[in-house]
């Protein structure tokens, strides 16, 4: 029995089953390398979907979490910490420049983001508030972030689903006005849809979101879990969409591997939640705080975003000059390729995994790319050899 099965066994005996896992155990990191059991090393250009943006075992972060750990653990959210502070006020500062709300995940993080959009619409008279949301959404998987994300809520055995959800076709933005009700609370949008599959919304339907809410006095909520944190070469995608948010939400790459999650407001809106509304024992513990700081802090220098937009576009352009992509979508480090009609994402996305390239496949017919920042030249015209070798032989 090799240590592989033995591990997979124990998986299929010890955890629940909700995942089919790619078959490789990997045991350590470094940059873009990801090495398995037997010591065969993969391009990393997933980045644990989206999460380890400045690389594996980037020696800042193992130091700033190390020195903490060291320092001060954990006291939870009854006394003052320092470095929960200091990152909100980083975040606030960087971002949209209200209060700050840490959870520990992106769904959390949008759960937060849904009890604001609650109470905002109760202290406007709405007693049944309704937030809208589109088609191919990802918000995640507790019961609030599942409602907001229609590929999750036809699920009857987990029923029944939180209420007040209304769903629109995705970039749509006659049938977002047609959804806006006096009930309407919000809009709860991403900018890119990953999980969809990379598909970005056009500057016209958030331009349309972001005026029908201001009006309405309701809430534009955007999800940037997966496009935040200098993912598509700005520090928020928000700013490259030329619409401001009231709220926004973060996880994902925030914390450099730590699990940490935030809800931002924005200035004018302000307090919304009071004590007792809402609360989490972990979260914005001082060793995830002072981590999350210094991924704010090198990700927010330019020469950091620079690279994401360069790096980005060489890997566009070589993708694009592959025979078997159809189109490339998405923006800066976070992209997708569409495989031409017959070709399966998933099938590819194994060989690939088989040559030593880790990428996912969020569609049938999309391979998803999101390589940490870190990447060289030298590895994104690798990746691209392989993935052309890789598709000549499946055509
Ligand atoms: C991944 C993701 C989430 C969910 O985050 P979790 O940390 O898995 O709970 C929410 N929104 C978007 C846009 C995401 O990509």
């Amino acid at each position: 029995m090799t240590g592989t099965e033995t591990i997979r066994e124990r998986e299929a005996r010890y955890l629940m089953q909700t995942y089919p896992r790619s078959d490789v155990v990997f045991v350590a990191g470094d940059g873009t390398v990801l090495v398995d059991e037997d010591g065969r090393e993969y391009l990393d250009f997933l980045s644990g979907i989206a999460v380890t943006s400045l690389g594996h075992g980037n020696r800042d972060l193992v130091e700033t979490a190390s020195e903490q750990m060291a320092r001060l653990d954990h006291v939870s959210n009854l006394f003052y910490t320092e470095p929960m502070v200091d990152l909100a006020e980083r975040l606030s500062e960087g971002s949209i420049g209200g209060p700050v709300f840490f959870a520990n995940s992106g769904s959390e993080a949008n759960e937060c983001a849904i009890k604001v959009l609650r109470k905002h619409a109760a202290a406007r008279g709405i007693a049944s508030p309704e937030v809208i949301t589109f088609e191919g959404a990802w918000h995640g998987r507790t019961y609030g972030a599942m409602a907001a994300t229609p590929a999750l809520i036809d699920q009857a055995d987990l029923g029944p689903m939180l209420p007040g959800f209304v769903q629109v076709p995705f970039d749509d933005p006659d049938a977002l006005e047609s959804a806006f009700s006096p009930n309407t609370a919000g809009v709860m949008m991403e900018t890119i849809q990953g999980e969809a599959g990379v598909r970005p919304f056009s500057e016209a339907t958030l331009e349309v979101a972001r005026r029908l809410t201001r009006d309405a006095g309701s809430l534009l909520v955007l999800d940037e879990v997966q496009t935040g944190v200098g993912r598509t070469g700005s520090l928020w995608s928000y700013q490259q969409f030329g619409v401001v948010p009231d709220v926004m939400t973060t996880a994902k790459a925030l914390g450099g591997g730590m699990a940490i999650g935030a809800c931002v407001n924005s200035e004018e809106l302000g307090q919304v939640l009071a004590p007792g509304d809402h609360g989490s024992t972990f979260a914005a513990g001082p060793v995830a705080s002072a981590v999350a700081g210094r991924v704010l802090e090198i990700v927010d220098r330019p020469e950091t975003l620079r690279r994401v937009r360069e790096a980005g576009g060489r890997l566009v352009d070589g993708l694009s000059d592959l025979s078997g992509v159809e189109s490339v979508r998405g923006r800066g480090l976070m992209l997708g390729a569409a495989l031409e009609p017959g070709l399966d994402a998933a099938a590819v996305r194994d060989e690939l995994l088989r040559r030593g390239l880790v990428v996912n496949a969020p569609r049938p017919d999309t391979l998803r790319l999101l390589p940490p920042f870190v990447v060289t030249d030298g590895q994104i015209d690798r990746a691209i050899g392989i993935l052309g070798d890789v598709l000549a032989e499946a055509r």
